[in-house]
């Protein structure tokens, strides 16, 4: 028989917002997204103004075939199944398909980074092996054989974390315990930075093997090994930017999910999931729709929310629905990093010689993370990631002129930092240093526009606890089945997709997260989704 199509909303359109949206048009849902901001991307909404064009969030864009995958969909044909890696060795295309074309434009970016240090000697790491060898001698020879090591180990990590588990829906104990021993064997749960520091006697290489992390909310010190597959997966499949910048891709994702039938609200803050009570003690409470800030009501089957996990839970759903979720569970989790983005244009007077992405690193590195994720203290020195996009493409800026963003990464808001003051205060020190240490001159003079936004607009604009900037904290005890669960235990008909739920932040997760998500869905709802394919 068959049955009526179901109704899902999505609270939320980041990056796994709209790739679920994606999935679940192709699965034969008619969804709505329902997203608070007047434009759609979330972490990765741009910013036009005065002629330049700032992506205010991700700019790395790694495993470009996932992107494939979701504009390949179709309505009612879906193949949740299919293994999507492409050979990691069989790089020739990785993904840059037929499919993807019609929406975005995609280019490889090499070096992938220039990995300043201190002393401003640097470090392009751009995937080969013979350039990074030929580094790694000139920095310190003596870490050669620790390199070829290295590479052997994070490489099987690699294999066994990303390309066999990489979708591993860790929903029980069981599932958890199946990948222990490969885990432990592997030695991939040790810290990321004592795991590098096994190979590496160079500080530098130290660093430069195990930074990666903090562009997905992770501490080097704190984040477990199997994080050295990012390492592999930049490797495997390169860098790449989207031309136009990553809200071009945004743009794509919508202009696909609405062809394929979606429906996309904008200014539409959610204040409210709507539950019907438990039928008895044995059972779940019922998933029954929504509540907008204008007090209109949704109907749904399914909610997903893309939000961040700790304001899904304790903001959004009463207390009494809560078993597994309750305030305290999620008050004591780790929340990432915050950072301050200064997102800034200035004229090109030809002066520069950086690259398309450039991580500048500060004088401590080991002090400096604990300073920012355990101390939560400002400290008077910083690292920072340096994008500057017009390298590529000049189109983002007024003619004679570049747009840049600089990020720069601090204590979320569990500090007792007053970023009123130190927004601004930070924001000038970090544009004279770029100006007088000669990695941007005369930027001060040059500069044509200037804005940051501070741990306050993660908090209050993107409605992330504590103004973390990547979500749950990636570390052992919140990874896998001690993740946000993406099929909530608390409740019949709600599921969770992005950065806060498995496998984690960084857009290819939040795509891997969108299809472990779908495939949860599909189980539940299958025999609908089966009578909807044979219409
Ligand atoms: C500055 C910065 C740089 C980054 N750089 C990179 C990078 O180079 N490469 C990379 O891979 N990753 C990067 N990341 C990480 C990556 O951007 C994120 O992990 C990813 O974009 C998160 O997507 P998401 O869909 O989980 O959530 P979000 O993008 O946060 O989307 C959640 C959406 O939910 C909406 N929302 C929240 N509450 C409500 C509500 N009550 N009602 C309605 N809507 C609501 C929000 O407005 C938002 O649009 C970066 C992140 C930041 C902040």
């Amino acid at each position: 028989m068959i049955q009526d199509r179901k109704k899902a909303i999505i609270i939320g359109s980041g990056f796994g917002g709209l790739s679920l949206g994606l999935r679940l048009q192709s699965l034969g849902f008619d969804t709505t997204i329902v997203e608070k901001l007047d434009g759609p991307g979330g972490r990765a909404y741009v910013k036009k103004v005065n002629g330049f064009t700032f992506d205010m969030g991700p700019t790395v864009i790694t495993v470009p075939h996932f992107i494939e995958e979701l504009f390949a969909l179709e309505r009612d044909t879906h193949n949740l199944e299919k293994p999507d890696f492409p050979t990691p060795l069989n790089q020739s295309e990785s993904g840059l398909g037929v499919a993807t074309k019609k929406y975005a434009e995609i280019v490889p970016i090499k070096p992938f980074y220039r990995i300043y240090f201190d002393d401003k000697s640097f470090f392009d790491y751009d995937g080969d092996p013979i350039h990074t060898r030929e580094q790694i001698k000139e920095i310190a020879p003596d870490d050669l054989d620790g390199y070829e090591r290295f590479h052997t180990d994070a490489e099987a990590i690699f294999k066994r974390g990303f390309l066999e588990l990489g979708y591993t829906f860790f929903s029980d104990v069981p599932s958890m315990l199946k990948v222990l021993p490969d885990l432990l064997r592997l030695d991939a749960v040790r810290s990321l930075f004592s795991f590098t520091s096994r190979y590496f006697k160079s500080d530098k290489l130290r660093q430069v093997f195990s930074f990666e992390t903090l562009l997905i909310g992770g501490n080097p010190l704190v984040v477990p090994a199997i994080y050295s597959m990012i390492h592999f997966v930049e490797k495997t499949w390169g860098v790449h930017y989207v031309m136009g910048g990553t809200g071009a891709l945004v743009n794509g994702m919508v202009k696909k999910f609405e062809e394929l039938g979606g429906v996309i609200r904008y200014e539409a803050e959610v204040t409210k999931i709507d539950i019907n009570r438990r039928k008895n003690w044995f059972k779940k409470p019922q998933i029954k729709g929504l509540v907008l800030n204008n007090k209109e009501t949704m109907a749904a089957d399914i909610v997903v929310s893309n939000a961040d996990y700790a304001h899904t839970y304790m903001s959004l759903i009463d207390s009494e629905h809560r078993r597994w979720n309750p305030d305290w569970r999620v008050r004591n989790m780790h929340y990432s990093m915050s950072l301050l983005v200064v997102y800034f244009g200035f004229k090109d007077t030809g002066d520069i010689d950086l690259r398309h992405h450039n991580i500048i690193l500060g004088p401590r590195y080991e002090e400096l993370l604990t300073d920012i994720f355990k101390r939560k203290i400002l400290a008077s020195d910083f690292s920072q990631y340096l994008h500057i996009p017009t390298i590529t493409d000049p189109d983002l800026a007024p003619e004679g002129h570049h747009a840049a963003y600089t990020l720069i990464p601090v204590p979320h808001n569990g500090s007792s930092i007053d970023w009123q003051i130190e927004g601004p205060r930070l924001t000038d020190t970090v544009l004279k240093f770029l100006d007088e240490e000669g990695y941007i001159p005369d930027l001060m003079t040059n500069l044509v526009h200037c804005e940051f936004v501070t741990p306050d607009y993660f908090e209050t604009t993107l409605s992330s606890h504590l103004g973390n900037s990547f979500g749950v904290e990636p570390r052992l005890t919140q990874s896998a089945f001690f993740r946000p669960h993406n099929r909530s235990e608390d409740i019949d008909g709600l599921y969770l997709v992005g950065a806060s739920s498995q496998p984690g932040a960084g857009t290819p997760s939040v795509m891997m997260s969108a299809k472990m998500t779908a495939r949860a869905i599909a189980k539940d709802f299958s025999s609908d989704i089966q009578s909807w394919e044979s219409k």
